[in-house]
């Protein structure tokens, strides 16, 4: 669920800028926020964007990518969007079974004349190998650049990510650990490639009357930056209670043979935005999609995650060119991950509650193996 910052210095924030005038096209909120945003990341540039999709497409661009680009299945469906929209070929790779994340391995094994980049993701904030993706980019002399949506205030190797690679995209989504309603930013050392894309982001003008790219509109209005702004105060606190959270999923959930949590190095920093599971159906006699129906049935808002990969969803699914691609990783992950909810909102007798759902349809799974949401509304009813 959204958390969000204080109410009264947003509304304060919304009436400043209703008063100026100014609503849009790199106001004082907007540049503060490209400022705050740089500083946390600790690179060079930011260029704040309307939404993390459009700023990945626009760094595509900005990059000369053209071909096919490798990006992982097992990744939210605009990662690969943003390519195909722009008729760069998305070529998907499997993900390591323990990470989640790109194997570089098969990365490498994907390689062809029409390659021109490789598209990582920071998967639940967990930083990708970043130094195995670099050689191989280096090696075939291919652009490097991440998703990072999930990856805002995380590091990796102890550095902040937003610094890798040619670029890094964060999204600030009101889904995201920090969010502007909708937003996105891209974070680059670049000095060259940030002024292109800040150039592109807004229509391709370099300066009054001039164009020197194909340019798009895609810039970020005063009020998302002043949502941005407001939650990036409350950021380590937001942290704070995503770890309680955490915490408290982990202790209410001890011990269920089938069910294994998402590990996370204690050695780096994690937003904890992803309350992950993996259920595995052979070893909890029951699947992950009724203990879904279960959590459903109850109004609680737990999600698979991704289901299924991106070469299984269309316009990919249906294309010849990925009908022999195997990616028995991402399959496996598709039928096991479950997304229960944290965030600022969620408070510990949330968390007990919807750990005793899971409990009892564990309990109950001979009874209520693959019951729909209907049936297990039922069964709920009768013990309440
Ligand atoms: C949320 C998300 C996006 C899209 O971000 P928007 O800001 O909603 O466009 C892209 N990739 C990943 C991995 C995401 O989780």
């Amino acid at each position: 669920m959204p958390s969000l910052g204080d109410r009264e210095t947003f509304l304060q924030q919304v009436e400043e800028i209703l008063d100026s005038g100014h609503f849009t096209n790199g106001g004082r909120f907007v540049q503060e926020f490209e400022k705050r945003v740089a500083e946390i990341l600790e690179v060079k540039h930011c260029v704040a964007m309307c939404n993390a999709t459009i700023a990945l497409e626009i760094t595509a661009r900005a990059l000369g990518l053209t071909g096919e680009v490798i990006v992982p299945s097992f990744t939210y469906i605009a990662t690969a969007n943003c390519l195909q929209w722009q008729e760069i070929t998305p070529v998907f790779c499997d993900v390591d079974p323990e990470t989640h994340n790109m194997d570089p391995a098969q990365v490498e094994r994907l390689i062809t004349p029409r390659t021109t980049g490789i598209l990582g993701v920071h998967l639940w904030g967990r930083g990708c190998d970043v130094e195995a993706l670099q050689q191989i980019a280096t090696k075939w002399n291919l652009q490097l650049f991440f998703d990072a949506s999930h990856a805002f205030g995380c590091t990796h190797n102890g550095k902040m990510i937003g610094g890798f690679g040619r670029a890094e995209v964060f999204s600030f989504n009101a889904a995201k650990f920090i969010h502007c309603f909708e937003g996105g930013v891209v974070a680059t050392n670049d000095d060259v490639l940030a002024n292109r894309i800040r150039k592109m982001q807004n229509f391709g003008f370099t300066k009054f009357d001039h164009t020197e790219y194909l340019g798009v509109n895609a810039k970020m209005i005063e009020i998302s930056a002043a949502m941005g702004l407001t939650n990036l105060a409350r950021m380590e606190y937001f942290e704070a209670i995503n770890r309680r959270n955490f915490e408290l999923y982990r202790e209410h959930l001890k011990g269920i043979d089938g069910i294994e949590f998402l590990s996370y190095d204690e050695n780096e920093r994690n937003n904890l935005q992803y309350m992950v599971l993996m259920v595995d159906k052979a070893r909890l006699g029951i699947s992950r999609d009724t203990i879904l129906n279960g959590l459903h049935a109850q109004n609680i808002i737990a999600r698979s995650y991704f289901n299924p990969g991106c070469h299984r969803m269309e316009p990919y699914r249906s294309q010849s060119k990925y009908a022999s691609i195997h990616l028995p990783v991402t399959d496996s992950l598709s039928d096991k991950v479950i997304c229960l909810p944290t965030g600022a909102p969620i408070s510990p007798t949330d968390v007990a509650y919807i750990c005793s759902i899971i409990r009892f349809i564990v309990a109950n799974r001979h009874t209520l193996m693959d019951s729909n949401v209907n049936q297990l509304k039922k069964s709920f009813a009768k013990v309440a």
